[in-house]
């Protein structure tokens, strides 16, 4: 199209490399804004930890535009309106973005769509976030799998898009409000070095180098907490600074351990795909029936799980990680949330609602389609009466209590894994690693075979 402006709204694409919207509006147009719009629905809901993390990509987002030229236009509000305001702007003949899944964001983005339209201005979308977009792996009969084996057997088999490739269109200067100074250094979940440290895109790729340096012990070290077993992308797949085709790219299939890491994104897609299917899995479980469970209501018991305080080292040493580090080891991450709902009898969705707010990964569609996945509630989920025991996951998967006694320092005298089950220590002993039970470290707050049974009973009620 000749002489024409096109506004492209980043929202959690924070990349140039295989951006879609990006490509396609620098091929199609003649000069491009790139706009960010702060919306303070979703700043509010942040920790600090994840505005930081946020505004260090923003601004590598900012010094990479400036590469060609550009700047990152910055404004804070509502993006109902604001969009619409720098379309007009700029003169815009469109505006360009790349989709994403949530109930937030479709409502939030047709509502910008009218008001575009109004304007007599376009609206288009891409898919930037996803290996393959929803609607594009399907079973036999055209529908969407229930079931991941079969899910992932095809979305390997699917032919990928065309590789975006950006085109040569201006881009505006105009840095709008500027890209806020975050209150703290970039956050990481644990301390990095070099390359790896740094924000943004360049930084996210020297991770997943990294990352695919370690693949091929993925398989035999993924399930270990106290080690750097996994890729740790996440954080960088939730805000774009790496699209997941670039991670399966880089990765490839060509040993068992590299294909082990590039199914894990078969996962992500599928929770995608389901959740843009069925807007309602954000509160509603997927297998109706378990809606007539019946909850407890335990306030005591939910605050000593989010503040890791439930007498269960490996659990209270996950949301110790978590508080810390805005992270939480996948493994971990299914105990503590299978401790909530199963030996609690808390309802999955207050420890859904909490873990979005403090993840840095935080992602609707990942984060209910796996707490739907330990409730038991969600497709192809854990069975209903699997409930996973502490104790023995703990032995297990961190078999000396080295994760336990980083996490939860007041364990630290106590060696091996021993630490797994404080109670069962003699008071002597106890008292020689400078533990005192119910004082230094709270005993446990349930009994895990009474827990058991109440679950099992309260599942069989909600299925009769
Ligand atoms: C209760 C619960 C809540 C979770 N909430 C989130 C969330 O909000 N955001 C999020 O990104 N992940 C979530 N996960 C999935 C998983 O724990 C994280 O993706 C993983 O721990 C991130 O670490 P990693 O990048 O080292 O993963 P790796 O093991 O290296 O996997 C590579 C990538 O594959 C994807 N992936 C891995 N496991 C899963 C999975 N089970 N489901 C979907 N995608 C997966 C992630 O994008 C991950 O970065 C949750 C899991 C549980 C049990």
């Amino acid at each position: 199209m000749a002489d024409s402006t096109a506004v492209v709204w980043f929202r959690r694409d924070l990349r140039l490399d295989d951006n879609p919207a990006w490509a396609r509006a620098t091929s199609e147009h003649d000069r491009v804004v790139a706009l960010f719009v702060i919306d303070p629905t979703l700043f509010g809901a942040a920790t600090p930890r994840r505005t930081d993390r946020m505004l260090g990509d923003l601004r590598a987002l900012d010094e990479r535009l400036a590469t060609v030229g550009g700047r990152l236009k910055v404004r804070t509000g509502d993006p109902r309106r604001i969009v619409v305001d720098e379309a007009r702007a700029a003169s815009a003949v469109t505006v360009l973005a790349n989709a994403d899944v949530t109930p937030y964001a479709a409502g939030r983005d047709a509502a910008v769509a009218d008001a575009l339209s109004s304007a007599g201005i376009e609206w288009s979308t891409e898919w930037g976030t996803l290996v393959h977009e929803p609607g594009r792996v399907r079973t036999a009969a055209g529908t969407l799998s229930q079931v991941f084996t079969p899910f992932h057997r095809t979305w390997a088999r699917t032919s990928w898009n065309a590789w975006p490739l950006p085109g040569d269109a201006a881009v505006a200067d105009d840095p709008g409000d500027g890209v806020p100074a975050p209150a703290g250094p970039y956050p990481s979940l644990r301390p990095l070095a070099g390359d790896e440290a740094r924000p943004g895109e360049e930084g996210a790729l020297a991770r997943l180098e990294a990352a695919a340096a370690r693949a091929d012990a993925y398989p035999d070290e993924r399930d270990l907490p106290a080690i750097v077993g996994t890729t740790e992308l996440s954080i960088d797949l939730r805000f774009g600074t790496l699209s997941p085709r670039t991670v399966a790219m880089v990765v490839g299939d060509a040993t068992p351990g590299r294909a082990a890491v590039v199914r894990q994104l078969a996962w992500r897609d599928w929770y995608a795909h389901l959740l843009f299917e069925r807007p309602e899995l954000v509160d509603a479980p997927m297998k109706a029936r378990y809606s007539r469970l019946a909850w407890r209501d335990d306030e005591a018991g939910f605050v000593a799980w989010r503040t890791g305080r439930t007498g269960y080292p490996f659990v209270d040493a996950g949301i110790r990680q978590l508080l810390a580090t805005g992270w939480m080891h996948n493994r971990v991450r299914m105990v503590v949330a299978s401790f909530l709902v199963k030996n609690l009898l808390i309802d999955w969705r207050r420890g859904e609602r909490w873990f979005r707010h403090v993840l840095l990964d935080a992602d609707v569609a990942q984060n209910v389609g796996n707490w739907q996945w330990v409730a038991g509630t969600g497709p192809d989920a854990s069975p209903y009466n699997r409930v996973f025991n502490p104790v023995l996951q703990g032995r297990r998967f961190d078999p000396d209590g080295e994760y336990v006694r980083r996490w939860v320092p007041e364990l630290a005298g106590i060696a091996g894994d021993a630490v797994h089950q404080p109670w069962e220590i003699g008071p002597l002993e106890l008292a020689a690693a400078g533990v005192e039970l119910g004082v230094d470290y709270p005993a446990p707050i349930v009994d895990l075979g009474e827990s058991r049974a109440r679950v099992l009973a309260a599942y069989a009620a909600a299925r009769d």
